[in-house]
């Protein structure tokens, strides 16, 4: 039912890994959450499993590669972030399997998270839009390898190469699920993720022939108050949370 009430997103961590296919996928509304976590001095890393270099239409991949890495670390410090790491798997044909796996428990070994986050894997977005590949084998792969990076008989040579095994992720949290169980107030946040948006500016140039800034603005109003309606009225952004 669309009035159900989401539960409060827990607060007894410190540390997070936040793990997504592109540059952008985390300043769509989750940023606002994560500005507020860094004001609480809670230690958040980004993880970015390809650089976006398909995503601008009018650019050549490696021009788009270098420039996209280069507002995704911009965004990032907006809201506190300055742990930004790139994985190098292909834009928009990431496979989902053993490799990403492994790549992923290797990262949540180095961070030894106690949340990890990620965006929708579902098919569609709220059932309507149809999801992305990337999208769907980065959240998938993310949840699997939360359980993996715990596993020292997974994934040997990783303990092999001195990363031992970190089974301390106690809750992978997907924002833009179809299917949100928990939120996190936000209105500290907001206008920070805004502007985190707004430094993916190459990129929303490319995309819309909006204002860029209002464009931003109208999409993480848009996020921040649909999960406001679940969420005692107050700015939110919602999270399907998968507890470990
Ligand atoms: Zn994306």
């Amino acid at each position: 039912m669309m009035t159900e009430q989401l539960d409060a997103m827990p607060t007894d961590w410190q540390r997070a890994l936040a793990i997504v296919a592109h540059p952008d996928d985390l300043e769509y509304g989750t940023a606002a959450a994560i500005a507020g976590w860094t004001d609480e001095r809670r230690e958040v890393s980004y993880l970015l499993v390809t650089r976006g270099e398909a995503g601008i239409a009018t650019m050549d991949p490696v021009k788009a590669a270098a420039v996209r890495e280069r507002e995704q670390r911009a965004s990032a410090e907006v809201v506190g972030v300055t742990s930004v790491e790139f994985l190098d798997h292909p834009d928009g044909v990431i496979e989902y399997g053993p490799a990403l796996r492994r790549d992923l428990a290797a990262a949540i070994r180095r961070h030894r998270p106690e949340l990890v986050l990620t965006i929708n894997h579902h098919d569609t977005w709220g059932g309507v839009a149809w999801n992305t590949p990337d999208h769907r084998a980065v959240g998938r792969a993310v949840l699997d390898a939360a359980g993996d990076a715990g596993n020292r008989w997974i994934f040997p040579e990783l303990s092999a190469g001195g990363l031992t095994p970190w089974d301390g992720v106690r809750w992978v949290a997907v924002s833009g699920s179809p299917r949100p169980t928990h939120a996190v107030e936000v209105s500290g946040g907001v206008e920070r993720a805004v502007r985190s948006l707004l430094e993916h500016r190459t990129y929303i140039e490319a995309l819309t022939d909006e204002e860029p800034e209002g464009y931003c603005r109208a999409f993480v109003d848009q996020v921040t108050s649909a999960a406001a309606a679940r969420f005692g009225g107050r700015p939110a952004v919602a999270f399907e949370l998968f507890p470990r």
